[in-house]
């Protein structure tokens, strides 16, 4: 091992290499309950750096796991074979950006909110808005194909790229597409890479479709009695031709519970509706504020609210956003954990009922739910709250996902995997898409990584189980005492 600590050394550097116990241990969690310690930690600065990283870490058979921003909620970046984390985030240069031909050429490590702030500083926006805009690198975005908080609007991150630069573990620097906006030559390659979750390659570079910055924007949002009611108003913005970015809704208990810890004076509801539009001039916006508000009274919104600055706007998202600060707070020692049902998509029209239900399938458990949902594309989130160190929280937590699995399914829905497949959702793969679909991306696994390196363990491409015990992974790849303590 110390002969393959030393390789790596000489191809990034010895700065870029960490192998104390104590750093790796950062790089050991996300969001979801399972703990997974690399055996060494390289960060990468150019392309070809990681096609020498990986040519040492195929002939050696050694685990490569790619992180960016490691804010996966679904242990998508956790090495849960141990091995390699391959650090791509000091690849975060923003190479080019053209606002004549609308795409912007980018390294992988670049945080969505930087891109962001510099469009802006063009007049130019790349408009998902990634719940973890801060954290979050484009690598990490693209290579999840996530769906930011305007995906009602503008689609997956992956229908944005125009092209790609990915390594693949033979080494092949493999260019996909151009800064022109369309080629249907062949299969979809960008399609593929987009939410493989680094299981078949190392986005090195992405060419991003771009578009201008509207000049102006607004925050509606109104309260509900009932949650029928708020769908049927929300899906009567979509009918009316209003192009809204987003259309979110969130449930009675995390709406009050937040209201009363942050004081907020919202009426007591069923559930609290917030929509973010645009508008290339005031007379186009409030054309459309009017007409939204209109539906959502018409519907039985109370209280419907416009935000025109920073503050109200922030006080109208607090019940999508503060929920975990909110919610802690009642319940000290609570946290939030990413669990296999947090993100089912079930048809528009079982929205309602299925908010409702995924809520009290997690709390007759005798654990917490805050139920909240993408109401225009039908992604429901429920994020559990329990004491971590409660045995009989995580057995309620095991028999909620499970549960909630079978209800959505029972209604025509799927777990949509838009918070990441990852490491967590293994155990659903086989009754979500079926052994025909399974074997498939299995064999296409096989195609890019015959060797079963690239961040094993992950999508149900090589097992379909989860290990509940995943502690110190510490493989037969590296002897312990060759590691550094
Ligand atoms: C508060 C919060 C809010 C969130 N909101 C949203 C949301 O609104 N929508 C949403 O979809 N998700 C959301 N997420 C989940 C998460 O932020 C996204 O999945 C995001 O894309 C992760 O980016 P990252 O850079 O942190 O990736 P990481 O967690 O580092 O990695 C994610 C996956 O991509 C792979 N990967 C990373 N970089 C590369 C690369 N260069 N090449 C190949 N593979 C790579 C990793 O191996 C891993 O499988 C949220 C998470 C948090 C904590």
């Amino acid at each position: 091992m110390l002969k393959i600590v030393e390789q790596m050394k000489s191809i990034v550097g010895e700065k870029n290499v960490i192998t104390s116990k104590v750093d790796r241990m950062a790089y050991s969690r996300d969001l979801t309950p399972y703990l997974a310690v690399p055996e060494m930690v390289i960060f990468v600065e150019d392309t070809n750096q990681v096609v020498k990283i990986l040519g040492v870490a195929s002939s050696n058979d050694i685990p490569i796991t790619p992180r960016g921003g490691g804010a996966s909620f679904q242990g998508s970046s956790l090495p849960v074979r141990g091995g390699i984390i391959l650090d791509l985030s000091r690849m975060n240069k923003i190479l080019e950006i053209s606002k004549d031909d609308l795409v912007a050429i980018v390294q992988p490590g670049v945080r969505y909110e930087t891109f962001q702030h510099e469009l802006e500083r063009h007049g130019l926006s790349f408009p998902h808005d990634v719940g973890s805009h801060d954290a979050a690198t484009l690598g990490g975005i693209l290579a999840s194909d996530s769906n930011g908080h305007h995906a009602y609007r503008h689609g997956r991150v992956g229908s944005w790229i125009q092209g790609m630069e990915v390594v693949l573990l033979d080494g092949t620097i493999l260019e996909l597409g151009t800064r022109a906006p369309r080629y249907n030559m062949g299969y979809n390659l960008s399609a593929l890479f987009a939410g493989s979750q680094g299981t078949l390659g190392i986005i090195t570079k992405a060419i991003l479709r771009i578009v201008p910055k509207m000049p102006v924007s607004a925050t509606i949002g109104g309260f509900f009695q009932n949650l029928d009611d708020l769908m049927a108003a929300s899906h009567a913005i979509t009918m009316s031709g209003v192009d809204a970015g987003t259309l979110e809704a969130t449930d009675g208990y995390t709406v009050n519970t937040i209201s009363d810890v942050m004081n907020l004076g919202f009426p007591k509801c069923e559930g609290n509706f917030v929509g973010d539009l645009e508008g290339f001039n005031e007379e186009n916006l409030q054309q459309k504020l009017s007409i939204m508000k209109k539906i959502l009274e018409d519907h039985g919104g109370e209280n419907v609210i416009i935000a025109r600055d920073e503050k109200m706007n922030k006080i109208l998202w607090a019940p999508r956003m503060e929920i975990d600060v909110a919610i802690v707070n009642v319940h000290p020692g609570y946290r939030e954990f990413g669990f296999a049902a947090a993100d089912p998509c079930v048809p528009l029209t079982k929205m309602a009922e299925a908010m409702r239900n995924i809520g009290q399938i997690i709390r007759s458990h005798g654990i917490l739910a805050a139920v909240f949902c993408h109401t225009g594309i039908g992604i429901i989130h429920p994020a559990v709250l329990m004491d971590p160190n409660n045995s009989e929280h995580w057995n309620a937590m095991k028999l909620a996902e499970k549960e909630i699995l079978d209800y959505v399914i029972s209604i025509g829905g799927i777990i949509s995997a838009e918070h990441g497949f990852g490491y967590v959702k293994n155990i659903f793969v086989r009754e979500a898409v079926g052994d025909t679909k399974l074997n498939l991306d299995r064999r296409i696994k096989q195609i890019f990584d015959p060797k079963g390196i690239l961040n094993p363990g992950k999508m149900g491409l090589d097992t379909d189980e989860r290990d509940e015990d995943i502690e110190f992974v510490f493989s037969a790849y590296v002897a312990d005492k060759d590691v550094q303590e």
